[in-house]
Parts: C-alpha cells; sequence; structure tokens
C-alpha cells in the first residue's frame, strides 16, 4: 500500500524521524489557513506547496511551488489544486491533484548553503537483509546517479538479528560529508527512520531529499513510503491511509471479494488457484510468445461463485483476448470447479466473448475435461501444461 507523502511524514513522525512540518488542504481558502497556522508555530512567512499524488517528479511537472506571502500561497495552492499533474511517473494523461501539503519553507539562508541527500531503506532481497541506500546526491533522479556515478550510490545492510548499529549509523552520516552537529544529527535521524521502517513493516522508504539545512539540522523533505500489505492486520490503524482513489479499480474491487488480483499489460486473462502456479502459468504464457494480462490467484475453493467473480474482475479489462483457466485440483476435485466453469459461463451468458482454455488437473480430472467437453461452451480443455498454453497462443493468434 503507497502512501501519499503527507501521510509518510505523519507516520515517519511518529517513530521520532524530523520532519518537514506541513498542513494538508483540499482548497486554496484551507491551504492559507494552514499557511498561517504553520507561521505561528514555525515563524517561517514562506510556505512550499506540493501537490499530493502517489507519484514522485513532482517538482518537475510543476506540483512543487513555493509562495512567499499568503498572497502567493492562495495563487499557488488554486493552481495546483484540481490540475492534471504529469510527471515520468504518471500514466501519459497524468494525475489529478485532490489536495495539496503545505509545508515549512526548510531552505532558509544560514551560515551554510542547505545540501541534499538521497535515503531510501528496503529489502534485499538477494541478501535477505534490509539495506539502507545513500547518496550525496540528492534531491534529483536517483536512476539518473545510479546510472552515471554508481559510486556515489553507498549501501549499508543490517543484520536482522542485531538491527541497526550505531557504527553504522555514524558510518552512513560519514559517507555523506558530515561534520559537528550535522554528523550527530544525521546519526539520529538514520536510528529513527530505521526504526520506523520496521516499526511500521513498511516495504520501502525513500527519502529523497533528507535536507541538512543552513543550520546543519537533518530534515525529511519527502516520503515515498509503500507499507506492507500483508502486515495490515497488526497495524489496523493504518488501513485508514489507503486512498482507494489512487488505486487500480480493479484490483480494490477483488481485494473486497478477498481474491487476490494483480492487473498486468498483456492479453490473456489468468485464473489459477495457487500463488505458485499462477506465478508458473504467467511464465509459460510468456514462454509460448504470449502476454498475462493479470495474476489472478482463485485460492483453494475455486466453486461457481468465485469463478464467476474471477470471470468478472478478469473481464473488466478490455485487451484481455483469451483465459487461461489453470486449476489443479488437490483439496478442490475438479469435477466440481469445471462443473463451476460451465455453471458461471452460463450465468455470464452475453458477457464472455473471448475463448477459454481450461486444464484442470488432479482429483477427478478425466470427469472434468468430459463435463468441459460436452458443454457445448465456447471452452476448450487441455490435458498438459505446454498444449493449454500453445492453445492460448492460437486462440489470441
Ligand atoms: P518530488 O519532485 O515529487 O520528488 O517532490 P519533493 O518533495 O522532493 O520536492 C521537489 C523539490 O522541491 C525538492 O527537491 C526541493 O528542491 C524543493 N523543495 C522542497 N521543499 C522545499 C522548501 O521548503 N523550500 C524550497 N525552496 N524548496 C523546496
Ligand atoms: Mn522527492
Amino acid at each position: 500500500m503507497n502512501l501519499h507523502e503527507y501521510q509518510g511524514k505523519e507516520v515517519l513522525a511518529g517513530f521520532g524521524v524530523t520532519i518537514q512540518r506541513g498542513i494538508v488542504a483540499k482548497t486554496a481558502a484551507e491551504a492559507v489557513a494552514a499557511g498561517k497556522k504553520l507561521t505561528e508555530t514555525t515563524g517561517t512567512e514562506w510556505h512550499i506547496v506540493k501537490a499530493q499524488i502517489h507519484a514522485g517528479g513532482r517538482g518537475k511537472g510543476g506540483g512543487v511551488k513555493l509562495a512567499k506571502n499568503l498572497d502567493e500561497l492562495e495563487t499557488v495552492a488554486d493552481a495546483i489544486i484540481g490540475m492534471q499533474l504529469i510527471t515520468p511517473q504518471t500514466p501519459p494523461e497524468g494525475k489529478k491533484v485532490n489536495q495539496v501539503l503545505v509545508a515549512e519553507d526548510v531552505y532558509y539562508p544560514g551560515a551554510s548553503e542547505p545540501s541534499e541527500f538521497y535515503m531510501s531503506i528496503l529489502l534485499n532481497r538477494g541478501t535477505g537483509k534490509n539495506m539502507i541506500m545513500y547518496s550525496t546526491e540528492g534531491g534529483m533522479d536517483i536512476e539518473a546517479v545510479a546510472e552515471a556515478t554508481p559510486h556515489l550510490i553507498f549501501t549499508e545492510e543490517i543484520d536482522p538479528a542485531l538491527g541497526l548499529m550505531s557504527f553504522q549509523a555514524r558510518k552512513v552520516a560519514f559517507n555523506l560529508g558530515l561534520s559537528g552537529a550535522a554528523f550527530k544529527d544525521m546519526t539520529k535521524f538514520v536510528s529513527a527512520l530505521y526504526k520506523a521502517y520496521v516499526g511500521s513493516d513498511a516495504s520501502l522508504f525513500e527519502i529523497n531529499p533528507v535536507l541538512k539545512t543552513s543550520d546543519d539540522r537533518i530534515i525529511a523533505v519527502d516520503a515515498k513510503v509503500t507499507l506492507d500489505d500483508n502486515s495490515l492486520f497488526r497495524n489496523p490503524d493504518f488501513e485508514a491511509l489507503r486512498d482507494l482513489s489512487e488505486e487500480n479499480p480493479v484490483e480494490v474491487e477483488a481485494r473486497s471479494v478477498g481474491l487476490n488480483y494483480v492487473d498486468l499489460e498483456g492479453n490473456v486473462g489468468c485464473m489459477v488457484n495457487g500463488a505458485g502456479l499462477a506465478m508458473a502459468t504467467m511464465d509459460l504464457i510468456k514462454q509460448a510468445g504470449g502476454d498475462p494480462a493479470n495474476f489472478l490467484d482463485v485460492g483453494g475453493t475455486a466453486d461457481a461463485a468465485r469463478v464467476e467473480t474471477a470471470f468478472r474482475l478478469i473481464l473488466k479489462d478490455p485487451a484481455v483476448k483469451a483465459i487461461l483457466i489453470n486449476i489443479f485440483g488437490g483439496i478442490v476435485r475438479c469435477d466440481r470447479v469445471a462443473q463451476g466453469i460451465v455453471d458461471a459461463y452460463k450465468n455470464l451468458g452475453d458477457a464472455i466473448q473471448v475463448p477459454i482454455i481450461v486444464r484442470l488437473q488432479g482429483t477427478n480430472a478425466d470427469i472434468a475435461k468430459e463435463l468441459i467437453d460436452s458443454s457445448g461452451l465456447n471452452v476448450l480443455s487441455a490435458t498438459a501444461f505446454q498444449e493449454a498454453a500453445d492453445k492460448v497462443q492460437e486462440a489470441i493468434s
């Protein structure tokens, strides 16, 4: 689950990470009120107005603007709220901005120049350890830094049994070229950030930029936070942070009926029981020259109602040209699944305009094949995995 910047910052602050303070606003009037309130608490007259959408690169797209007084704040907020913001990370048509974060200006002049760093925390699946990635080259495209100057990106792996050690936090501060008060504040920042990552069951933190202010404080100016959906049961408060308008509507619907569905680019709809078999099925489709339109794990109980729901979800994608059903009947008997498919097909009537290829293996597979073959519907049965993939190819080409 992805969070908006303002929500991510709230999570960070809850674990003691220093953030750029701000207030979220849905209208220009609310933005002005937020600005006034911030001035009272922070003392700064200048504010930065930031579009809240689930995509980065907002600065480049005109979604982040500085306002030096309340009149400017109103104008800027009015322009950003409601705009269709296009960034390198949005779909080509952009994303509509429904709210802005009005934040204190933290780039004020002082004893030294402010400097921007990059910092992220994520799981290194290769080593099975959490990893802090960081760089002196913050604020801009980290992908470009990784390409042109990979030696400027540092990584620090954390032993899950030991947690982040204090020498590691110091190493980060050292590699970022800090000294004095900024060095000390960075070690605190890194420790709090790591605590927040583990404590919130996050799967990604990306703070770009982490700012060293002109008076040597370390602050999170941006926050991209992804929480692990599988941990939400133990952080029930986080569920309220979900913004359904930012999520794929079919995936939202699938979740509400307890199906695991992930939308993909291709044209072969997949209905499979078990995540492992679902992934193997997608691989085989690819190998046969096709492209899966989705990942869908219907789970253990592939009865008529569930199959029908799955059909409806898959058919919402207009790109789907064929559907491959690949079910292993272990606990559930194949003939029951086959009957479910036939019943669901009949219930859906005209909704199904694409060929369906069914492979049922396991208990009573032969009876199931018989059922499918004699149903008179536009459903092809296959016995072998490869045969199923080939029939799919034939159907879409
Ligand atoms: P992104 O473009 O979506 O990554 O949004 P960011 O939150 O990273 O903001 C983009 C840029 O806005 C930052 O890299 C900063 O250069 C600038 N910015 C953010 N906060 C402030 C601020 O308080 N004052 C000023 N002057 N610039 C800011
Ligand atoms: Mn950023």
